[in-house]
């Protein structure tokens, strides 16, 4: 795993004064890299604390433990931390190729566990250093750019979840030599228990680092530990490694027949960003709006079967255009970031947040009470109006709500989502920066 990334929201940062809008370019190329580079001290004390420690382990325990790990497979250490070196470097490449050379990207998966993996199977511990170091190091070079910090707390936590392998490997391998040797059953086993291993605490540490975080600082690394996919994912890249090793062990020139597999993984890593890119809006990061009405769809369809209440919210940003001619789109832009932030921190995690287009947003609320949907859109109509939009004048949000309760029918969705446009005109007709209900016929 590559570790978590702060997501570059636009470059342009607007900054006003008075009434003339100043758009710097941001803090140019050095400022950012310098904000990023003190971006550690702006972390928690606890999140300090564990990646210090993560990073004093991960460069101390490889020496330290050296007699613990297996190490003993390969008469040749230099030549395979060569190899594993230069199948990291192919396997980044390959990625960007597929990507069209995308740098900056932020992606979960390029593979670098798998090498560090196969360091801790076939060679002493200490190997972990350079392999870990000139892996990482090649990656970044190579475009993949995230805050440094947790750069280097993703390799020192990839190290430590290799550490586990090793010596799990040494206790299962025994005095074996080779993985592939008699049947290779001892050898699978070795690199099974290894995976799980280096999994376990792979897992522990990054979550560590995710929840002792701010909030708002790791989004992205939370939201992934949450699915299936890294895990899945993460298994696949482990055992790549864990095969490549087999393969070097038992007859070395067979790695070459790993190429077309490597590219084959490459491109699977890329289904999960490519997906999320397609489901989600750019600009805001809320669902797009066909998306959002597929995963609506279904969720209403599933507090109808429960016989659960469940509502719709339709909300429309006030006075826009204006809002536009006085700040400029740029500053239009980030007031728009600022208010789908402002919105989701008012949901929960089953609520579904989507961009319908332009500055209209839809929210579904499953299995939620008319009197609830009211509290909760008042809470985000305030939200909004006291959100930090970059600019000297605040934005307001107008919210229609369709609220359907059990009965013996299903609504139609359409019909929920044409009521809470409804109810979005009569907040609209009726001021502004107001909340309008409308229930829909009983189903
Ligand atoms: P009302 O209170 O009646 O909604 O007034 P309004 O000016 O907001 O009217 P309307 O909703 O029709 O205006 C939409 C405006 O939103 C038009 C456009 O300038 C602006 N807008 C739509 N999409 C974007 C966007 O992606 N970025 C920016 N900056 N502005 C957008
Ligand atoms: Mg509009
Ligand atoms: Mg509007």
């Amino acid at each position: 795993m590559a570790g978590s990334a702060d997501a570059a929201r636009g470059d342009v940062v607007p900054s006003v004064t008075g009434k003339v809008t100043v758009l710097a370019t941001s803090h140019g190329r050095r400022g950012r890299i310098s904000m990023r580079r003190w971006a550690f001290l702006r972390t928690t004390w606890g999140c300090r604390l564990w990646v210090s420690a993560a990073v004093t382990a991960a460069l101390v325990l490889p020496l330290v433990l050296a007699p613990v790990g297996h190490g003993q497979m390969t008469d040749h250490p230099e030549l395979t931390g060569l190899l594993l070196v230069g199948l990291s470097i192919l396997n980044v490449e390959i990625g960007r190729i597929l990507e069209g050379g995308v740098s900056d990207s932020q992606r979960p998966h390029k593979g670098l566990s798998a090498w560090a993996f196969a360091s801790a199977l076939l060679l002493p511990t200490w190997w972990l250093l350079p392999v870990v170091g000139v892996t990482y190091a090649h990656a970044w070079w190579r475009g993949l750019r995230v805050t440094p910090w947790k750069w280097v707390g993703s390799a020192s936590y990839v190290v430590l979840a290799a550490l586990a392998a090793a010596a799990s490997a040494h206790v299962v391998l025994g005095g074996t030599q080779d993985l592939m040797q008699g049947d290779g059953a001892v050898g699978l086993l070795a690199v099974l228990t290894a995976t799980a291993a280096f999994l376990a605490v792979e897992t522990a540490m990054f979550h560590g680092s995710a929840y002792l975080n701010h909030a708002a600082d790791e989004v992205w690394l939370r939201q992934t530990l949450r699915t299936a996919s890294f895990y899945l994912t993460e298994t696949g890249v482990l055992l790549i490694g864990g095969l490549s090793a087999a393969i070097w062990t038992g007859g070395g020139w067979f790695v070459v027949l790993l190429v077309p597999v490597y590219l084959v993984t490459q491109r699977a890593a890329l289904h999960e960003p490519l997906r999320e890119q397609a489901e989600h809006d750019a600009k805001t990061g809320t669902l797009r709006f066909e998306s959002w009405r597929r995963l609506a769809m279904v969720a209403a369809d599933r507090c109808h079967r429960k016989q659960r209440p469940w509502c719709v919210l339709f909300a429309d940003l006030d006075h826009f255009k204006a809002f536009n001619e006085t700040w400029g789109h740029l500053v239009g832009d980030a007031a728009l970031v600022t208010v789908a932030d402002a919105i989701r921190a008012e949901l929960r995690a089953e609520d579904l947040l989507g961009r319908f287009g332009g500055e209209e947003f839809c929210v579904l609320l499953p299995d939620v009470t008319p009197e609830d949907a009211g509290r909760i859109a008042e809470r985000i109509r305030c939200g909004v109006s006291t959100a930090a939009v970059p600019a000297a004048a605040p934005v307001t949000i107008s919210i229609g709500i369709a609220t359907i309760t059990p009965g013996d029918g299903p609504t139609e969705f359409v019909a929920a989502l044409t009521a809470a446009d409804r109810a979005l005109y009569r907040a609209k007709d009726d001021g502004r920066n107001r909340t309008g209900m409308v229930e829909v016929g009983a189903i």
